[in-house]
């Protein structure tokens, strides 16, 4: 036998026994963004390389370490796998001026690529859905994505499970004027920096705050912070973000350390985190990127966004029970005899037609395997057609999921006798 050929590390298969998980939240997910007035925007999976190094920036852990990057071999065009939904978006939005003398609310979904060490909730294929909310300077809009949020917790039961953290980033220049300040504490404590925080020292401080390192709580708790240096109109925005989600009566703790893992962001920033999935806590993480279209060759406009990571959801669900079970056919027909496969095809397309699921068994079987297999298919009836039953221009309806006897019924009357079944 030839040598099987495995799946890349990290990108994992769905297959059919739980597809319909995906599935269910996918509609959960569509009826969401349509409550909202969101609009479905679906961009290439590959970009070309500088639009992420611009866009993520330089000194983060995605472009300088996870981005599945490559030349193309026929033309030698620098090209990623995106590694996230925002830039391709805003790279189309731009490409096609979608916001000339408007307003855009997008959504996207679909996989994206970045090379971790792969672990339950961290893949190097994963899905997001994402959303983008252009030319709107908030805080208004600010807080209607964090009420859109809540409400999908909510509609899938796991209101009670995610915690809501926010922050605010100032704008750039409140941000030089901290990092200054921010460098110098750091320089007092290069001796016990790690590797990542001595690099990014000079080229990136915010982040070091940004540590899971138990050695240096101490030093990122007595860091300058950011909230001190805001002006004004930062302030303001800040205040009137929580306000509204004061209002509207949505939980959160300020995290002045929450800084985020890309570069564009300013003002709002807020991730939704869990306890429950260990070290992959986060499960949607967004916030306000007013500088970004204009980085990337656009017209200025705001903007504000997220990305949620859908497996850490689904696990999160999973866990908690909130999933459906696989869902079944209505109708199984089970026949032999001669005749009997094409009688059960008319009166599959006659069920179908009615609105009813069904699978017809092909192929061989004595009565009792195919009986076996309608039971195991879940379904709510069961059709027995054999010699007889053609001959008659009857069937034998045979209830699976509840403790009924079998009957026999005339073709015509069918619909009626299944739609008993179907509650
Ligand atoms: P983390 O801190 O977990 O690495 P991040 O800050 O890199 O997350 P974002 O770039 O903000 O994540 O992506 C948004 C969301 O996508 C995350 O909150 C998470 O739910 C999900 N996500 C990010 N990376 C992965 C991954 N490798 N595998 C699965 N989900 C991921
Ligand atoms: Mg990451």
């Amino acid at each position: 036998m030839a040598q099987k050929i495995q799946a890349v590390r990290g990108m994992n298969d769905v297959l059919p026994a739980e597809s319909h998980r995906w599935e269910y939240f996918e509609s959960v997910l569509r009826a969401w963004l349509a409550d909202y007035g969101y609009h479905n925007i679906r961009t290439p999976i590959v970009e070309a390389t500088p639009l992420f190094v611009r866009s993520i920036g330089e000194v983060t852990d995605i472009v300088e370490k996870e981005m599945y990057s490559f030349t193309d071999s026929l033309n030698g065009d620098p090209l990623t796998l995106r590694p996230e939904g925002t830039a391709g978006t805003l790279r189309a939005v731009i490409e096609h001026n979608l916001l000339y003398n408007t307003t855009q609310k997008l959504w996207y979904t679909g996989p994206m690529f970045r090379h971790e060490r792969p672990q339950k909730g961290r893949y190097r294929q994963f899905n997001q859905i994402g959303v983008e909310a252009l030319g709107m300077n908030g805080p208004d809009i600010d807080a209607e994505i964090i009420a859109m949020t809540a409400e999908l917790w909510r509609r899938l039961g796991l209101a009670d499970s995610v915690q809501l953290e926010i922050n605010t980033l100032g704008n750039k220049e409140e941000r030089a004027a901290h990092r200054e300040a921010l460098i110098k504490h750091l320089e007092g404590y290069v001796d016990i920096l790690d590797e990542d925080g001595k690099r990014r020292l000079y080229s990136n401080p915010l982040r070091v705050l940004d540590t899971k390192n138990p050695a240096l709580q101490e030093m990122a708790n007595a860091a300058p912070r950011l909230i001190d240096y805001l002006g004004e109109a930062s302030r303001a925005h800040y205040e009137g973000w929580k306000g509204m989600i004061d209002a509207l009566g949505i939980r959160y703790v300020e995290n002045p350390r929450l800084v985020r893992g890309l570069d564009y962001y300013n003002l709002s920033v807020f991730e939704w985190v869990t306890t429950e999935l260990g070290s992959q806590g986060t499960v949607c993480a967004g916030g306000r990127y007013d500088g970004l279209i204009e980085q990337l060759g656009g017209k200025p406009a705001p903007g504000i966004g997220f990305g949620m990571g859908m497996e850490r959801v689904l696990l999160l669900l999973d866990e908690k029970g909130l999933l459906p079970a696989r869902p079944a056919a209505d109708v199984f027909i089970v026949n032999q005899g001669a005749g009997a496969a094409t009688y059960a095809m008319q009166l599959a397309q006659t069920l179908r037609g009615a609105g009813f699921s069904v699978i017809q068994n092909m192929g061989d079987g004595s009565f009792k395997s195919q009986m076996k297999k309608a039971d195991g298919s879940g379904a709510l009836v069961a059709l027995v057609i054999g010699e007889n039953e053609v001959a008659t221009a009857q069937v034998v309806i045979k209830p699976l999921r509840m403790d009924a006897a079998q009957e026999t019924v005339a073709v015509a009357s069918l619909v009626a006798a299944v739609s008993r079944f179907k509650s």
